[in-house]
């Protein structure tokens, strides 16, 4: 998984302040050209001049999907407004560069806003310093507190100031400060007024204490990382580091266990919105992942690729396996990523 420039990706008319210059990923043909397709043509697109980052899609009548590109290379993630009677409810908030709540004003007006993380990586939560309170699932809890430190933003940044991965304004970051972080448990209810609830659903894998969750409204499930059309992640360190209270949910064993119980209320929902890539996806995309976390438990051996890693932060090498999940991409796994509580040898 060798950087590369911008030069050797294929180009995606982009009107936001974000200018890529280095990609970490290979570029995957399926999210390329449903991001393309999406970005240059479809007629609910609209920016806003207080946040020049973000473009606002409207998938539902009361849900939008806000994109940002991502800051360090890897995928642009999304975030998920859904506006309720009294209450909207906020899904992520991205890396934290524009004005996210002035953002939020121009889409909703005024209305009050729950804001609730996937999961605490980068990419999704450190926009949450723009709040005073964020939820996110209890085992989550630990590593979202972990980054609430005012350096988390240092990686972006070359040694003269010049973003590595990617050009925008360093003025345009959410200045840090301290912020309520809720953890809650699988199941909690979040009322946006009269019996309009979201609720959130435990899907870990991805991290600790992954959620996803539901709109039984919209009938839509929001999948977050752990089942993202193209790559699913389920790899040890970059899921949390080796100390992290409740690592053991940063296996395959844990995602298959609870992956198992959301497709049995499958009846609830038909949209799928995973956090990357191609949205607006069906149940299918759950079935298929659950096959796939079956065969890697039977024998993590049997991959179909093998990639190994320089882990920048330790100096050391890892080694990631996948295995194909059937009309989608790879589920990505390591050595200390396949059984609760153990790790094993592959080879
Ligand atoms: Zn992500």
């Amino acid at each position: 998984m060798a950087e590369q420039d911008t030069g050797r990706q294929r180009f995606i008319n982009s009107p936001l302040k974000t200018k890529k210059r280095v990609y970490r990923e290979v570029e995957n043909p399926l999210w390329w050209a449903y991001t393309k397709i999406l970005r240059e043509h479809d007629k609910t697109k609209k920016t806003y001049a207080v946040n020049p980052y973000a473009e606002v899609y409207q998938f539902r009548t009361n849900l939008f999907g806000i994109y940002t590109e991502s800051l360090d290379g890897m995928g642009d993630p999304w975030m998920f407004l859904i506006e309720g009677p009294e209450k909207a409810f906020l899904i992520d908030t991205g890396f934290g560069i524009g004005n996210l709540p002035g953002l939020l004003k121009e889409i909703i007006g005024g209305k009050p806003v729950i804001v609730a993380n996937t999961h605490a990586h980068f990419d999704h939560a450190y926009g949450n310093f723009w709040f005073d309170k964020v939820y996110c699932h209890e085992y989550e809890a630990p590593l979202l507190t972990s980054k609430m430190d005012p350096h988390i933003w240092d990686y972006l940044f070359d040694e003269t100031g010049r973003g590595r991965w990617c050009d925008f304004d360093k003025a345009d970051l959410v200045p840090f400060r301290k912020y309520e972080i809720c953890g809650v448990p699988d199941g909690y209810k979040f009322n946006l007024g009269g019996d309009y609830e979201i609720e959130l659903i435990f899907l870990p894998g991805h991290s600790p204490g992954h959620a996803a969750f539901l709109d039984r409204q919209n009938r839509i499930f929001f999948a977050g990382d752990d089942a993202c059309v193209g790559t699913t992640g389920i790899m040890g360190i970059f899921g949390a580091p080796e100390d992290t209270p409740y690592r053991e949910h940063v296996t395959v064993e844990s995602l298959r266990n609870e992956l198992a119980r959301v497709i049995k209320r499958s009846n609830e929902f038909d949209g799928v919105f995973p956090s990357h890539g191609i949205v607006d996806t069906g149940v299918i995309v759950l079935s298929n992942l659950l096959e796939t976390c079956d065969k890697v438990l039977e024998n993590p051996k049997n991959y179909d690729i093998r990639n190994e890693n320089d882990i920048g932060l330790t100096g050391s090498k890892s080694v990631f396996y996948g295995k194909m999940v059937s009309m989608s991409g790879y589920l990505i796994y390591s050595a200390n990523s396949v059984y609760m509580g153990r790790k094993i040898a592959i080879e």
